[in-house]
Order: C-alpha cells, then structure tokens, then sequence
C-alpha cells in the first residue's frame, strides 16, 4: 500500500487555453491559493501557454523539417518548463510554498517508454518514484509544480506523451499518488453530448462512467487526452471543469478494473445473414426491436457489406423473428441459426495499455482446440463466443492468459 498524506490531496491541471497570458497565469495561481488555504494538499500540472507547442513544432519544421524526434522532445518541452516556473513564480506572489518539478529537478516522477512525441508512461516505476520523491514535498505542505506532457526515459532522456498529454500526466499523477480527484481545469464548464462546434444542441454531461468517457475519448471527442484513462486507476475521480466551477463539471468515475472476464449468463445464439442489401440497414433497430418483443438481446453483431451475424440472447423463437424483419422486407436473402453458444466479456483498460491482446485470447483457445465462433470488439472491450459447453475451460484459460501486473 502506498503511504497516503494525512489530508486530502487533489491534482490540479490547468490546460494551455487557461495559461494565455500572465494574467492568466495571475488567476490560475489564485485558485490555488484557494485551495490551499482550504488545508487541501495539492499537486499544480501545468502545460504550454496557449499557441506555444504549435509555435515550437512550427519553427523545428521551418529549422528542419527532418529533425529528430528526442531533439524535438527537447525544443517543445521547454513550453511546459516555461508554464511551470511562471506558475511557481506567480504562487510566491501569493505566498504560497511550491516546489518545481520539471525532468530536471531530483522530484521528477514520470518514467516513460522512450518513444518520441508519444511516449507511454511506465505505471510501476512512476509510482515508486511518486511516493519517493513528491509525497514528501505534500507532507511538507508544500505545493508541486509538475511539467504537464513530459515524460523521461530511464536513460534520462526527456519525452513527450503525445500532443494534449498534460491531462495524462495529471491522471497518472492522481492515481499513483492516491489522490482523491483529478480536475481538469478548461475553457469549458465540462463535457457536454457532442461537439458544440458540430451539432445544433449540445447538452451540458453531469457524469460519465470510465467506459463511456474512453470511447468517446478514443473516438475524437476532444475534452480529454486519449491516453489518459488508461492511468486512470481503480476509484480515481476526474473532474473537467472550468476555473470559476471548482466543485461543479462533468465527473468520470474511475471504473474500469485492469483487466475483467466473465461469461454472459444465458446461453447465445449466433444468427448469420447472407444477401444482406446494405441501403436497408435502418432496419437494424427494426431487428433489435423483434429480438427485444420476442424476449431477447441483441448482444454484438458483425457487419459486412452483404452479410451479418447477429450474437443473440434469450428469445422464444429468434430465428423466426429476425428472419421475419430480414427476409420479409427483402433486407436479407436467407437466415441461419446456430443455438448453444456462450460470451465471455473480457474489459478493462488494460487492453490498451498491453499490447497483442488479441492474440493472448486467441492462442490459448486455439490450443486447446476451442473453436472460436466470433470476436467483437469495441475498444476497452472484447466479446469471444465459444460453444456453452467449453466456456468455463475457455474463461479458465484466458484468465490464466490475461493475468497483468498492476
Ligand atoms: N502542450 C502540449 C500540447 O499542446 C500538451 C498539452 O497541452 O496537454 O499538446
Ligand atoms: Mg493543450
């Protein structure tokens, strides 16, 4: 177990649309005084001033429009490092306490892998390093003000976690330090339904589980990081909020384990459609519809220009149902069913922190002879249909695979 600070400790990341200017950066540190003078411990993650890493990119390309990727590591880490001391320098003003904390100073905790421009963190030795070197400087009241984006190799070579990667470091800081929140702060109140520069009535989101929030990550939304959730940490909270809504925002809870399996209570039947006319396919919620009138799930399916499997629960009589909506509106030309199969889920940020996860389900069951009758994926999940009465030594099996250290 790691040693807890006795008070409470927040992360605080302040993005670069918050550090504009030095009034900007004037307010920011004025927010943190709050804090602390509310007896909270807090941890400061700062990235580049607004336009600074777009500047920095532009003139190595204009310098070199080959130059080598540790060199510019180095160039475009200098935005964070001039974030972090204008921040530390703006809290004395305030009369606060804080410690800088760039990948020079003997506090620096982020140990990354030593890819480039998008370096992944390397969880373990960073929190050995956390609990080192930044919970005494907590414990001494005192505040740290940590270079958002940067990253070092064990070798000591600077890196950068990818483009937006300061909310990453601030995840990762929240979990390895076992704070009790992450907040985001943005130039926005939260996380709202959809891009508001894209659609007409963006909606205001109060909470987003961590499964949610991934797939919206990874699929473009741009409120937050896609690396960041992966370092999340079980029962980590982050809040994405704006400056002046501190206890407000849009909350994601920290639910996603490292790694989950578990086999799908009732029985599945694998439906197949062939001669499937593509320009139909509005008729899926008419499918889904049948399947939920006869008592039954549509679980996952798989799409194909002309052809379909549908992954099925539960239900009277399937088959006739979906062959009535397919084949009766011409959707389809004809419909198998293949009864007495089971789905194991397997979830869990740890499928994007690993890599080959698909191979570590599919060899083992190949091993053993296990047919496979299909995959799905979406992201931080993964669906494996076997037959019903191999799915315990199946789920057995991969559980013995997928063991990861966390
Ligand atoms: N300054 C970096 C960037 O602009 C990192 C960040 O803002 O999170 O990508
Ligand atoms: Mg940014």
């Amino acid at each position: 177990m790691s040693n807890r600070v006795d008070k409470e400790t927040i992360v605080v990341k302040f993005g670069g649309s918050m550090l504009e200017d030095e009034k900007a950066i004037t307010q920011a540190a004025g927010l943190v005084s709050d804090v602390v003078t509310k007896g909270i411990g807090i941890v400061v993650v700062v990235s580049a001033m607004k336009g600074v890493t777009d500047q920095l990119l532009g003139l190595s390309k204009k310098v070199n429009p080959e130059m080598d990727a540790s060199l510019i590591d180095e160039l475009i880490s200098s935005g964070e490092r001039t974030s972090a001391r204008l921040m530390a320098g703006a809290l004395s003003g305030h009369g606060i306490k804080s410690v800088l904390v760039d990948p020079d100073t003997p506090y620096w905790p982020i140990v990354t892998d030593n890819r480039h421009l998008d370096a992944n963190p390397l969880i373990e030795a960073s929190r050995m390093r956390a609990q080192e070197r930044i919970m005494p400087l907590l414990k001494e009241g005192k505040v740290p003000v940590v270079c958002g984006f940067l990253g070092k190799t064990e070798d000591g070579k600077t890196t950068t976690l990818g483009r937006g990667g300061s909310d990453t470091t601030a995840v990762l800081l929240g979990n390895i330090l076992d704070a009790k929140e992450v907040v985001l702060i943005k130039d926005v109140e939260g996380v709202y339904s959809s891009d508001p520069d894209k659609v007409r009535n963006p909606q205001f989101i109060e909470s987003l589980n961590g499964e949610e929030a991934e797939m919206l990550a990874a699929g473009g939304a741009k409120f937050l990081h896609v690396k960041a959730l992966r370092y999340q940490g079980w029962g980590i909270r982050i809040r994405v909020t704006s400056l002046d809504k501190l206890n407000a925002g849009t909350i994601i809870k920290g639910d996603l384990d490292s790694i989950n399996l578990e086999i799908f209570p009732q029985g599945v039947s694998m439906i197949t459609v062939v001669g499937l006319d593509q320009r139909k396919l509005e008729s899926v919620s008419q499918l889904t519809k049948a399947v939920r009138a006869d008592g039954g799930a549509l679980l996952a399916m798989s799409l194909e220009s002309t052809a379909a499997i549908f992954y099925v629960a539960g239900g009277k009589n399937v088959l006739d149902e979906v062959h009535n909506v397919l084949v009766g509106e011409a959707i389809g030309k004809a419909v198998s069913s293949f009864d007495g199969l089971s789905m194991i889920t397997v979830k869990g940020t740890a499928l994007e922190t690993e890599s080959g996860i698909i191979q570590r389900i599919t060899q083992p069951l190949a091993r053993e002879d296990i047919n496979l009758y299909g995959i799905v994926t979406i992201r931080s999940s993964i669906r494996v249909f076997v037959s019903s009465n191999q799915a315990q030594k199946a789920l057995d099996l991969l559980k013995e695979a997928m063991v990861v250290e966390r």
